[in-house]
């Protein structure tokens, strides 16, 4: 194991290597930054600052585009052998070493360490399945399609690609991009979000000691110049974005105009639609869970409940009561269920909404202003707001913070109309005991993933996860099948031989010539 570039001894003690200037990692080593500019990264549990990172000037993002090139030429050469022989060593050491990585991603995200340890957990499952990458990249074989004519399929790299990604999963965003991409056969370069840039640094350590050549997993640390200076490169053939919808419309745009394939992933407002058959208490587990989960910084939360008939008062009494159990502390502490927000900013902004829901009508049934949270840090407690209405500002934007939305409806058709006429479409579920009604649900929502009383439908690393509507720009949604094919570009071979009467080498068929 060669030295970890996350951890450092202070006084014979080993410590995180967390207070000081976080770098790119180019060329297999960490190289630090010449731009000038850094970014502040923060403990949300304390407030505090705890790291610089270093923000990419387009000089800094070509050095590393460069060296990605250089390495995917010849990592696109290697063996499929040894290509799965740096997965599977990978995946040894991601499993090995999840405990401390999940300290990485607490210290500087704040979710709490069980949650961090989840995120590395579905992370892995894409390695596993970029194991089996051979299997997918077998192609297809027609023999005989004419005289002496066969015709195959083969996928080849694209290259050099890159993954943007956001701060809420600092390890399982990437990982559903970079496993399918190497595994491919390309060199892949990371614009982590300037919020938690260790994971990525963490990462890149693992990817090296697994075997896996210089150059082929890049970090570039930075903000819009990095990104712009990757869209704008014509080296880069592929940008795999994840981030709000804004960003993703934006980066859609600009990558696909230099002629890039780009798949952008952008935000959510999820739907949990709840008949009045279903288990109330199953229910209001689910939407507790889902929606307060990782303090609601999950694009697969649940952000509205739909409570459809007379479902709605017997609802929204099991959930409040279950809120006030809810522990709320700092990620590092194993007592706590929900950390804090990512940043100030973030959480009054998150505040500010529950103000403006109030503002509008909505009845504060809990309010997470009036919690008792720790001081320091950007904590906020839980809230739940009922009769909300499809105009106000709480259901219409993504608050990507922990509160619940519960809108009524009459009937079922007035649920599925109101899921359906939101510009989102990211992930839904649906609560019932009917089988009927649940058939019935999968086949007219207009969601990318959709859940059976399952409150997040999170696609298992064999399937492909994606949105619809403002919550995918793209036609390839991300890792499984589809991500072997984003990363991959097919060629068509149509051979003929001469016939074995004429062959040079004696065949055992009687001789032309
Ligand atoms: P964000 O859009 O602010 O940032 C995402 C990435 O884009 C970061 O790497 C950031 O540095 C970069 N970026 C930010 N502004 C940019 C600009 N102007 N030009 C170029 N690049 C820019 O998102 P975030 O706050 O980090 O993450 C939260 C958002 O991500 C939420 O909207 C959430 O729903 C979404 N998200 C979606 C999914 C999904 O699968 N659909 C998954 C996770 C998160």
């Amino acid at each position: 194991m060669s030295a970890d570039p996350l951890r450092t001894e202070r006084a014979g003690v080993t410590v995180l290597r967390m207070t000081s200037r976080i770098p790119h990692w180019i060329d297999g080593r960490l190289v630090e930054g010449t731009s000038g500019r850094t970014g502040a990264v923060y403990d949300p549990a304390t407030g505090q600052q705890t790291g610089a990172v270093d923000l990419a000037s387009p000089d800094e993002a070509a050095a590393a585009i460069a060296s990605a090139r250089a390495a995917a030429t010849e990592w696109r050469g290697s063996s499929l052998a040894r290509r799965t022989g740096v997965l599977f060593a990978f995946r040894e050491l991601l499993h090995q070493r999840s405990g401390e990585l999940a300290a990485v991603i607490t210290a500087e995200h704040g979710k709490v360490l069980s949650d961090a340890a989840g995120e590395i957990a579905r992370g892995l499952e894409n390695v596993e399945f970029a194991c089996g990458v051979p299997q997918m990249l077998k192609g297809g074989y027609s023999e005989q399609v004419s005289a002496g004519i066969d015709v195959y399929s083969i996928r080849q790299p694209l290259g050099v690609v890159a993954g943007i990604t956001p701060f809420n999963f600092p390890a399982m965003v990437p990982l559903w991009m970079c496993t399918t991409a190497i595994a491919c056969g390309n060199a892949f370069i990371l614009k982590p979000s300037e919020k938690d840039p260790s994971t990525a640094l963490f990462l890149a350590q693992l990817w090296k000691d697994a075997g896996l050549p210089d150059g082929v997993f890049t970090v570039l640390q930075g903000d819009k110049q990095a990104v712009d200076a990757l869209l704008a490169s014509p080296d880069v053939a592929a940008v795999s974005f994840v981030g709000s919808t804004a960003i993703a419309s934006e980066i859609y745009r600009a990558g696909t105009a230099t002629g890039k394939r780009v798949q952008a992933l952008g935000g959510a407002k999820n739907h949990m639609l709840v008949l009045p058959d279903a288990d109330i208490d199953a229910a209001a587990d689910a939407a507790v869970s889902a929606a307060y989960g990782s303090a609601g910084e999950r694009c697969m939360a649940i952000s509205v409940v739909v409570a459809v008939g007379g479902v709605g008062d017997a609802l929204v009494d099991a959930i409040a009561a279950r809120m006030p159990k809810l522990r709320i502390g700092a990620g590092t502490d194993p007592d706590s269920e929900m950390g804090p927000l990512i940043t100030r900013e973030h959480r009054d902004r998150v505040a500010a909404y529950i103000a403006s829901g109030a503002d509008d009508g909505a009845a504060v049934v809990v309010d997470g202003r009036a919690a008792d949270v720790p001081g320091d840090g950007f904590f906020l407690g839980v809230t739940l707001l009922d009769h909300v209405t499809p105009s106000m500002s709480v259901y219409t934007d993504e608050i990507f913070g922990p509160v619940l939305c519960v809108v009524r409806a009459d009937t079922y058709a007035e649920g599925l109309a109101l899921i359906n006429g939101n510009a989102y479409g990211n992930g839904t579920a649906l609560f019932t005991r009917d089988g009927g009604a649940a058939r019935r649900f999968q086949y007219d929502v207009e969601a990318g993933m959709v859940g059976i009383n399952v409150p997040i439908p999170v696609p298992v690393a064999y399937y492909s996860f994606g949105g619809w509507k403002a919550s995918l720009f793209g036609d390839a949604h991300m890792y499984g099948p589809e991500g072997v094919n984003f990363y991959t570009r097919g060629k068509v071979v149509t051979s003929r031989w001469p016939d074995p009467s004429t062959s040079s080498v004696d065949l055992g068929f009687p001789r032309n010539n």
